[in-house]
């Protein structure tokens, strides 16, 4: 519309109000009038006088306060004087033009000037604007409601248990949906089951499950179901007895989806007729959205405490273990230590806890029993020494077979069918057990008690995760004990070999101190003796017959060997006796020119070459290694070969050692006999082959030993030559 009507335009339709135009006006569905600068109507449309209940009248000529009346009047004037003034008007009103008749229009006041540029009057133009007004409310109602609903949310989502939701969502319904009654279903996990898990407004009686074998519900749209006429529902025939108790004729049902999954649905029941309106619905499906995030979060919420009581659980066992691990470890007086863990037990596990373990007789005895109760324990051992373990206890079964046992609920019949007697009955009434967990106590196939975990009082009952865990804690508990035990033998083993080991080592010394006195005084005597058969056999020979000096040559030879032995014996027994420790450094070569020379007979008789080079300085006593190199070097003599005897001593530094190598061309000693050789009286020969009595070898091993060195001969056998070798310290 122009924002002026042009003078000459108004000035022809006032003036000259032709038939026509006035015609077409009339028929406009707008409304229109004009007023003068008195405020007098000088025309109004048809449908103006229509909508100001003045049908037929003509406005013209009348003023607008006795058209409209005093109190639009006064509400328009302004407006009216301001568009005299030139401005053009433009507002929205709402007002009962006649009886229920109310509408709203957007009032808009052109001013008409003259041609001098005074204004003359005002063309008036009314435009219905009801419906959109009307949608505009309904819009504002509806974000209204849900900003209200959404601060509603708030605290449906933040009480996050259940319980207290289905409590919140009541109200929320309650408060944005004016119905009878109103319930929350749950769908159970089979999904044909369904079950109302809060209600408010109907009777108790109302079922409070269905049954929906077809899957009737899960076929629904998953939007808000309005059901105005109950008897047409699609669900009716399954609840139609409920509805009809409960008076029931109209309901809207608002699935609850849980991530994607019909889980439930609101209900709004009404007991008369009801039409739903676009906003009932729209709120009612936003609180049915909102129900079903609060259910959800509520799941999630009470699934992750029960998470995180098992977690803790969990945590808290294996803290207790830990715990028991420490005692257990700590000491190993077990009795003690099994007692700690009984004591640890109570009451974090357990009302009564109590260890048994077999004794020295394999008697089964109670070494610890705890309960929460100190003045109970009394009562506990009472009825343990008036009824010990029989083979009608289940504590019997579990040491036998080895396998625990669980039983988390004892009931009053098991009592009475495990009861012995009237009194043993009433005894363990009075125990109050009321579950129990049975474990043997096993390590290494080998059963040592029997532990006791029991709930009385705190009416607190066994689980398989439980009995888990006290199965943990008896293998770990008989571990203790295995381990205490293996110690408990291997002390009394090592005191055993210590003390045969003093034994030994006094039969030694006394050994030593006979052998060393009789080699030594039994010398002064066989010296005689040889002495005097010499005497004998040369002052009376020829008053003795042939035999007679046979057998005094018998007499000779055998205190000579007699000696040789006894002088043997008396370098061995020395050299037992050599003590350890640090030695002054001897000069190899020198000791072994010593040695040569002390066998000079043997060498020369023999025509032995001996020979060396660059020997070291080793620690050991002079008279030791005099005597080790001339016992190898006399054998190396002594076991020659068909050549003439060739013997070559060498060194050779081996880290903190020397190996000495002396090597000969004898007659070479089998592997299988190199080990054997130098032990006491060990001879590969007979006297008749090679005299010796077998004592040389472990005179050189024992002394090589006592200065922590090694001995060993390296020979391929008959006729190869031998090398021994030994070690002694830089
Ligand atoms: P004995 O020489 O008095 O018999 P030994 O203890 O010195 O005693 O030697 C033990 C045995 O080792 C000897 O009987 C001999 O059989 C063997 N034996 C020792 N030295 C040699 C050697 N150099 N060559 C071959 N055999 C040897």
């Amino acid at each position: 519309m122009p924002d002026t009507i042009p003078a000459s335009t108004a000035a022809t339709t006032a003036s000259e109000g032709g038939a026509q135009l006035r015609l077409v006006i009339d028929a406009l569905p707008g409304l229109i009038a004009y007023v003068d600068r008195d405020l007098r109507y000088r025309f109004a449309n048809a449908r103006h006088s229509e909508w100001f209940g003045r049908p037929g009248q003509d406005f013209a000529g009348r003023t607008v306060r006795e058209m409209l009346g005093q109190e639009l009047f006064s509400f328009i004037r302004p407006y009216m004087e301001r568009a005299l003034t030139g401005e053009k008007i433009v507002y929205e009103h709402t007002y009962a033009y006649r009886p229920n008749f109310v509408r709203d229009v957007q009032v808009t006041y052109l001013p008409e000037r003259d041609s001098d540029a005074t204004v003359k009057g005002i063309v008036v133009v009314l435009e219905d604007i009801t419906a959109r007004k009307q949608a505009e409310r309904a819009q504002r109602q509806i974000e209204r409601q849900l900003s209200l609903l959404v601060e509603a949310s708030g605290k449906l989502l933040s009480s996050p248990d259940s319980a207290d939701v289905l409590r919140n969502i009541l109200d929320v319904a309650e408060a944005f949906i004016d119905a009878d009654a109103y319930s929350v279903w749950r769908r159970l996990e089979d999904g044909r089951q369904w079950q109302i898990a809060a209600m408010s407004g109907l009777s108790e009686n109302y079922s409070n499950s269905m049954t929906d074998p077809e899957g009737i519900a899960e076929r629904l749209p998953r939007t808000p179901l309005p059901v105005e006429d109950i008897e047409k529902a699609p669900f009716a025939d399954l609840r139609r007895e409920a509805y009809q108790k409960e008076g029931i004729q109209a309901l809207l049902a608002v699935p609850l989806q849980i991530r994607g999954d019909l889980a439930g649905s609101l209900v709004f029941y009404y007991r008369g007729k009801h039409r739903f309106s676009e906003l009932e619905t729209r709120v009612a499906s936003a609180l049915g959205n909102l129900a079903a995030a609060a259910l959800s979060t509520a799941e999630i919420y009470a699934r992750q405490k029960e998470l995180r009581k098992a977690a803790e659980e969990a945590e808290r066992k294996a803290q207790f273990l830990a715990r028991a691990g420490q005692v257990l470890a700590s000491s190993l007086n077990y009795e003690e230590t099994l007692a700690a863990v009984v004591d640890l037990a109570v009451p974090a596990f357990a009302d009564w806890a109590s260890v048994d373990i077999f004794g020295a007789n394999n008697e089964l005895r109670r070494v610890s029993l705890k309960h929460i109760d100190p003045a109970k324990i009394a009562m506990g051992e009472e009825f343990r020494r008036r009824y010990p373990l029989d083979e009608r206890d289940a504590g019997t079964l579990v040491i036998r077979t080895g396998k625990s046992i669980l039983a988390p609920e004892i009931t009053e019949e098991m009592l009475i069918q495990g009861a012995r007697n009237a009194e043993h009955l009433r005894m363990i009434r009075e125990l109050g057990l009321k579950s129990v967990i049975l474990v043997p106590l096993r390590a290494n196939e080998r059963t040592f008690g029997l532990l006791s975990l029991v709930m009385a009082e705190s009416d607190r009952r066994y689980t398989e995760a439980d009995l888990a865990f006290a199965e943990e804690l008896g293998r770990r508990a008989a571990a203790a004990m295995h381990n205490a035990h293996l110690f408990t033998e291997s002390r009394e083993a090592q005191e055993a070999l210590r003390h045969s080991n003093d034994e030994l080592q006094r039969a030694n010394d006394d050994l030593n101190q006979f052998a060393y006195s009789a080699s030594h005084d039994l010398q002064e005597p066989l010296r005689i003796l040889s002495i005097y058969s010499q005497l004998l056999h040369r002052k009376y020979e020829s008053r003795l017959d042939e035999k007679a000096c046979e057998y005094l040559d018998f007499i000779v030879e055998g205190a000579k060997r007699m000696e040789m032995l006894l002088r043997d014996l008396l370098a061995f027994i020395q050299a037992v006796n050599i003590a350890p420790g640090q030695m002054p450094l001897v000069d190899l070569c020198a000791v072994a020119e010593k040695a040569i020379a002390n066998l000079k007979s043997a060498i020369i008789e023999s025509e032995a070459a001996v020979s060396y080079s660059e020997l070291p300085s080793v620690r050991i006593l002079e008279t030791h290694l005099t005597q080790l190199l001339q016992n190898l070097i006399g054998n190396a003599i002594k076991y020659r070969g068909k050549e003439k005897p060739e013997i070559r001593i060498g060194a050779k530094r081996e880290g903190a050692a020397w190996e000495i190598r002396v090597k000969d061309n004898g007659i070479g000693i089998a592997p299988e006999y190199q080990a054997q050789i130098f032990g006491l009286f060990k001879r590969l020969h007979n006297r008749d082959q090679y005299p010796g009595t077998g004592i040389g070898l472990a005179i050189c091993q024992k002394v090589v030993e006592r200065y922590g060195g090694r001995i060993w001969v390296e020979s391929a056998g008959n006729g190869s030559g031998s090398t021994f070798c030994f070690t002694l310290p830089a």
